[in-house]
């Protein structure tokens, strides 16, 4: 695992009185870069760890922070128990001034309903994304990218067994949805092999018929994948960026380098492999540093999908908060920060289209001197790029395979169902451990 050098570990009393579980942790904490006693609590004291000693003091983009440590460590059980007890989980974290973000503290939200252009769906018609299931073990990460929030705390489930089960369950309920993305809150394989349950539920995905896990990731931690019985029902998906991108503003995610290998090395043990170019920052000299770190990919690996996504999600004021903006190309910020008004009304902001297509066909045009038939998708981008990259894509806002869809199994090269049309929810709300 990662040389982790956490200021505090908790576990929960659920994590401390079952053997298995505490192994886990016990095994994590032996591994530390520095000594770290085990802190054990229980739910009610959740307000006193918030409130006097700051749990979730630097939940906050790391770029705006004058120095970032290594996050707090806090192992913790899903309660798979019922609706109700969810709901008065709920009610407490309100009560101590918590949101919905919150519930993995209490043991909620292993399984959350993405519903991303249902009629439910707030940013319906600003951005391609499937509806589906999404699957959690972790919040929060090591990686310190500058542009993330999820810094400070890093909320580890141990209860592995019984998640396979009731996943189990919700995968039975949804026969149309073939892969289930875990954790776009974390990064999960970093305290691994040590904390011991990824490699779990990568042998659980391994036992099923043509359902898949994906793990999405900017790790260099794979070697220790090479023995699971994966049975190739798992694929890993890394977002990779360029030389300055990776080392200046995701510090310790692996260097572009380091992701290359590890999804080498992913793929000789017969994983799935595949790139989300996301986000693209455009850095002095992108155009470059995009033609190495393509040319890395190809010359090591075999991706079945390459995906990208610019920089996006905020406004220019934010982006100009969180990065360092003395590395990237005059050029492009001048052209965001004409366009604030323009781009008021989209999530894809702050870079308008006219830039972000222009690195898009880039990317395009360097991944095709390298492979003609990989198939190359735009990642949560808008409607409207979609319609303008669709005839150089070769594929629709509906029918492309991506990183991390439910529907984007090993080899894919497009969808043959409406991606929005064949995702029924059909668990009444009665799996648990499931968001009420
Ligand atoms: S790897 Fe992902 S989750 Fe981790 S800090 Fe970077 S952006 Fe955040």
């Amino acid at each position: 695992m990662y040389d982790v050098r956490p200021p505090a570990v908790y576990a929960h009393e659920t994590v401390m009185c079952n053997p298995t579980y505490r192994a886990r942790v016990e095994r994590v904490v032996a591994a530390l870069g520095r000594p770290c006693s085990i802190i054990t609590y229980a739910d009610t004291d959740l307000p006193d760890m918030v409130q006097e000693r700051g749990l979730l003091a630097d939940r906050r983009p790391m770029g705006t922070l004058q120095h970032v440590e290594d996050p707090v460590l806090l192992f913790n059980t899903f309660r798979f128990d019922n609706v109700d007890a969810a709901r008065r989980r709920r009610q407490f974290l309100d009560d101590i001034g918590l949101n919905e973000g919150a519930a993995p503290l209490v043991g909620d939200d292993a399984f959350i309903w993405f519903d991303a252009n249902l009629a439910t769906d707030k940013w319906k018609d600003d951005k391609v994304c499937r509806p589906c299931w999404r699957i959690h073990l972790q919040q929060g990460c090591l990686h310190r990218c500058k542009y993330c929030a999820l810094g400070g705390l890093l909320v580890a489930m141990v209860n592995i067994e019984d998640y396979c089960r009731h996943l189990g369950e919700l995968i039975r309920l949804h026969p149309w949805q073939q892969t289930y993305l875990l954790d776009d809150d974390a990064d999960p394989p970093c305290l691994e092999p040590e904390l011991g349950v990824l490699g779990e539920l990568i042998e659980f995905f391994g036992t099923l018929e043509n359902r898949y896990l994906i793990i999405h990731t900017k790790t260099w931690n794979t070697a220790w994948l090479s023995d699971l019985k994966h049975n190739g029902n798992t694929i890993i998906v890394w977002s990779v960026s360029g030389r300055t991108q990776s080392e200046e503003m995701e510090p310790r995610a692996g260097s572009t380098q380091q992701r290359v290998e590890a999804a080498r090395m992913a793929e000789e043990a017969g994983y799935q492999i595949r790139y989300k170019f996301k986000p693209i920052i455009p850095v002095k000299g992108w155009r470059e540093e995009a033609e190495e770190a393509v040319q890395m990919i190809f010359e090591k690996t075999r991706p079945d999908v390459i995906s990208l996504c610019v920089f996006m999600w905020m406004n220019f004021e934010e982006m100009a908060r969180r990065l360092p903006m003395h590395l990237l190309d005059e050029d492009f910020v001048a052209a965001a920060e004409a366009s604030q008004a323009e781009m008021a009304a989209t999530r894809a902001r702050p870079f308008p289209p006219a830039v972000r297509r222009e690195i898009y066909e880039h990317y395009l045009r360097e991944i095709r001197r390298h492979d003609a038939d990989v198939p190359v998708s735009l990642s949560t981008e808008n409607f409207r790029m979609w319609a303008d990259m669709k005839d150089a894509l070769g594929f629709s806002a509906t029918d492309y395979v991506c990183g991390c869809g439910p529907r984007s199994t090993p080899g894919l090269k497009r969808l043959t169902c409406h991606p929005f049309k064949v995702a029924v929810r059909a668990d009444a709300g009665q799996v648990p451990g499931v968001r009420p």
